[in-house]
């Protein structure tokens, strides 16, 4: 369930706003980017706008086109749960989808984001985003990518990595399957970019928690660490 609060507006990915967050915290968001339509990164997204419902101005989702058009047709359909796009009112609605541009960088509370297609079974995206002095990369979901190290290498001021890994070496055939990355992938990625950042891992699937930090511990790779709930880092 992927959320990361990028600043106190902000947040990528809507897998555990609502869970996480206070109501106060939840309704200083102003807007959630998106790396792609799975449920473990949205499915927080119809709570969230209960939440925040009554807001003066909407709260912007935004994402590239193939993304936004599957929320429009399988998440605010009026069928599973109300049309917040169009809640109270057209006019004043909760939720607005904005749609930005792979491959162009889109400001807004500070920071610059940039979406790059990445390689998973929908279309998917990883992003570059961007402070005043320092940067950071989210993979998204993805199994190898080159779009994304080419990315990490273009960067300014590149301050860390956050890489999915979310299967055991041993279940590599289902990693394949739906295009994730195992632990024995991880080196080959990273020889992809010259950028020696420290990665932080996250997107573990439960059951296969326990192994992958077996796994990814035996790398000895001093750059690999993981990300814990509710931890806070700065860049
Ligand atoms: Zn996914
Ligand atoms: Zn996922």
């Amino acid at each position: 369930m992927t959320t990361f609060l990028l600043n106190e507006t902000t947040a990528l990915d809507a897998g555990a706003l609502t869970p996480v967050l206070t109501l106060s915290e939840q309704r200083k968001i102003d807007r959630v980017v998106v790396t792609h339509a799975h449920f473990d990164h949205v499915a927080t997204l119809p709570f969230f706008f209960e939440n925040v419902f009554g807001r003066r101005t909407p709260v912007e989702i935004l994402a590239p086109p193939p993304v936004l058009a599957a929320l429009r047709r399988h998440l605010f359909n009026d069928a599973l749960w109300p049309d917040f796009t169009r809640l109270p009112s057209r006019r004043r609605a909760t939720a607005r989808l904005r749609p930005i541009a792979a491959g162009k960088t889109y400001r807004a509370a500070g920071l610059a984001f940039r979406p790059v297609a990445v390689n998973h079974i929908v279309p998917t995206f990883g992003y570059l985003v961007s402070s005043r002095s320092a940067s950071v990369l989210f993979s998204g979901d993805t199994a190898p990518t080159r779009a994304l190290w080419e990315l990490a290498d273009s960067a300014e001021n590149l301050r860390a990595i956050f890489l999915e890994v979310s299967f055991s070496n041993a279940q590599e055939a289902i990693a394949r399957a739906s295009k994730h990355l195992i632990p024995r992938q991880l080196a080959a990625e990273l020889a992809k970019t010259s950028r020696e950042v420290p990665v932080y891992l996250y997107h573990m699937k439960p059951p296969s928690a326990a192994a992958i930090r077996r796994e990814v511990k035996a790398l000895k790779n001093p750059r690999l660490r993981f990300v814990e709930q509710n931890q806070v880092l700065e860049f």
